[in-house]
């Protein structure tokens, strides 16, 4: 018998190599997840529920911009919307984990619900045991990686996750990076929260990674569809907390595409009302420490003075979104 360990049998990954060679003939196989409640990123606080509170700032986007329909714009129940994301997030892990539990019935599988490390390069430990193993799959995903931003330790701040969960929003933010989460998280907060948003993004474009003309082009429909600022090329320098409760972003402009980052001096920008910051930046690999390497931000004001770019962004205020039209 060949003994395989799966570590992060909850997650898409780990749940599909799993369900791959359950089957195999000659495969012992022990499945390891240490979730709880248990059903890995892409259900609990990724694909899925993104997706799921999407829905509701979509219904508001459409009556926004369909002139067929007439009356008042209906306001988005941030209530409404994370009870019915919960009822449908819990049901998918349910239905994960019984997945998962049902695998564990073959013959020559087992499921343990608990942290494993590794002893050495085949023997993980879990719990009280000790488990050889002729191959191990690490499948344990990636946490969010909150960026070792001077000043980030003072302010309040969301992470994506947060966000899936809030039922109030602040009035204004600085959302850091235009990948593919701050891309969903930005309409989501702009016609669900009703939020002053500004963006602000490392690379020339959103999503970089792929052809110039597809991130240009998602640019240009954003700005056109949101009344959002996105301030490409930037490089957040530092947090602080306002007198009246706000967040001010210090951040320098990228002189030159490709080129390293330019230092400079900053201006403060008034603080409107209370602030907040938003974060959909990148993850880390659960098995590494934070790098606080790559990062993005998006504040709610911003004002540029010379070559530098300070930014502030208000505070949670009201629990009822603003109405926009
Ligand atoms: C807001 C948001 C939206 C997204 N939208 C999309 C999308 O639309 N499409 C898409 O393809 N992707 C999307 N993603 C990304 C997607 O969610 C992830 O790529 C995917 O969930 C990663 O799956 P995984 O199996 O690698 O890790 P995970 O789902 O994180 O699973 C890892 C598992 O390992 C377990 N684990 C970790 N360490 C240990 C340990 N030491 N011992 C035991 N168990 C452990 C964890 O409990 C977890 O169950 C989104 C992500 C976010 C944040």
């Amino acid at each position: 018998m060949t003994h395989v360990v799966i570590v992060g049998a909850y997650g898409s990954a780990g749940s599909a190599v799993a369900e791959e060679l359950v089957d195999e003939p000659g495969i012992e196989l022990t499945l390891v997840d240490d979730g709880d409640p248990g059903g890995g990123l892409c259900i609990l606080d990724g694909c899925m529920p993104s997706k799921e509170v999407l829905s509701a700032a979509a219904h508001r986007f459409q009556a926004r911009h369909d002139d067929r329909l007439v009356g008042d714009l209906p306001e988005v129940d941030l209530d409404a919307v994370v009870e019915r994301k919960d009822d449908h997030t819990l049901d998918w892990a349910g239905h994960r984990r019984r997945g998962i539990e049902e695998l564990a019935e073959h013959d020559d599988v087992e499921f343990i619900h608990d942290t494993a490390r590794f002893v050495d390069d085949r023997t993980i430990a879990v719990g009280d045991r000790e488990i050889e193993a002729d191959y191990v799959v690490v499948a344990t995903g990636s946490v969010v990686n909150v960026p070792d931003l001077p000043g980030i330790k003072d302010v309040d701040y969301l992470t994506s996750a947060d966000v899936l969960d809030a039922t109030e929003l602040p009035d204004s933010g600085i959302v850091m990076g235009f990948g593919y989460v701050g891309m969903e998280l930005v309409p989501y907060l702009d016609e669900a929260g009703g939020m002053e948003l500004t963006v602000i993004e490392h690379d020339d474009r959103p999503v970089d990674e792929a052809d110039p003309e597809f991130g240009d082009a998602l640019l240009n429909i954003y700005e056109e569809s949101f009344p959002i600022d996105v301030e490409t090329n930037v490089y957040e320098r530092e947090l602080e907390q306002t007198d009246d409760g706000g967040v001010r972003l210090t951040s320098s402009v990228r002189t030159g595409p490709r080129r390293p980052t330019k230092p400079t001096s900053c201006s403060a920008s008034p603080v409107v009302a209370p602030t907040s910051t938003g974060w959909a930046s990148s993850r880390r690999p659960s098995n590494q420490a934070s790098a606080g390497s790559r990062r993005r931000c998006r504040p709610a004001t911003t004002t540029a003075s010379s070559s530098s770019v300070t930014s502030t962004a208000r505070n949670p205020s009201s629990t009822s979104p603003r109405s926009r039209a």
